[in-house]
């Protein structure tokens, strides 16, 4: 990435004058936007990887720096930090959502290398413990406890999922908030109300039902899937869409995307609808790739 102007990720035209664009950040620039926030400041975040081959997401503000799961090899994680000009020495804190293997793969061997705190629900800890082996410091959190690293807050919340005391997470800097919902059976009440006023939202649409019905999963792992417990098709996704979206909301990512039972297009095609008129910035995050490190 060489566009020393940073690039707007809307395909439709400028963005109306009160909302402020996500940019893709360029590594070592110092530049000042618009509003003069300087670029140290804000923040900022990349999709490191996601779907069920592995799922990481890293976010820094203000000197602090957190990833959420490491569900790729440490190898691989260290080579996807890389290429968006970053390191895991230092970090301040790694989460996990859960214990399903996409999301703790690369776990203990991360923590161990470069001696950094996990911090998890007990539940998550006990199932995923002998997968992860002996860390350098486990920190329990609870769904609804939020954990501050200066002014970043990490604010857990309990998501709907075949997997015990799993949360997802809204995270919170100087105003902004960017929700993660992944991994998630079924839109609850609660996910709704934890999602409003955000201005990004990482969202799960993990499949299409047609081509999940049709396709070659066995039975068994087809109704676990679709459960109240399992992911969020491409219409619950808009459905979650629809409930949340407001003005002032300036990406929409879509996550964990399944390659088997999904197509990009029917994704996006269905997020788009959902969201009407007034659309805010939509990429979908890659299995195989990084995406730019964005800022707010
Ligand atoms: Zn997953
Ligand atoms: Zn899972």
């Amino acid at each position: 990435m060489s566009d020393h102007e940073g690039i707007d990720l809307s395909a439709a035209g400028p963005p109306p004058l009160s909302r402020r664009k996500v940019i893709i950040h360029i590594p070592d620039e110092q530049r000042h936007d618009h509003e003069g926030q300087s670029e140290s400041s804000r923040l900022k975040f990349s999709i490191l990887s996601s779907g069920s081959g592995g799922n990481a997401l890293y976010i820094e503000a203000d000197g602090k720096r957190i990833l959420i799961d490491a569900g790729l090899s440490e190898k691989k994680l260290s080579q996807r930090m890389a290429h968006i000009d970053r390191s895991f020495s230092g970090l301040d804190a790694v989460f996990a959502t859960h214990e399903h293997s996409d999301h703790i793969r690369g776990m203990g061997p991360l923590l161990r290398k470069h001696k950094l705190q996990l911090f998890t629900t007990e539940g998550t800890y006990k199932r995923a413990g002998s997968t992860m082996g002996t860390l350098p410091g486990f920190n329990p959190i609870r769904a609804d406890q939020p954990v501050e690293f200066g002014e970043l807050v990490v604010e857990p919340y309990a998501t709907p999922h075949d997997a015990e005391e799993s949360v997802a997470f809204v995270i919170h800097y100087r105003g902004l908030r960017l929700g993660l919902a992944t991994d998630l059976g079924q839109v609850t009440t609660e996910v709704k109300n934890k999602l409003q006023n955000l201005d990004v939202l990482l969202i799960e649409s993990n499949h299409d039902v047609d081509m999940l019905d049709a396709g070659p999963y066995p039975w068994v792992t087809k109704r676990r899937i679709k459960s109240d417990v399992g992911h969020l098709s491409n219409e619950a996704c808009g459905e979650l869409l629809s409930s949340v979206k407001h003005s002032g909301l300036r990406l929409v990512v879509l996550m964990h995307m399944s390659e088997t039972n999904n197509h990009p297009e029917l994704a996006r095609i269905t997020a788009r609808q959902a969201l009407g008129q007034d659309t805010p910035e939509m990429i979908i995050a890659e299995q195989n790739h990084p995406t730019p490190l964005m800022a707010l």
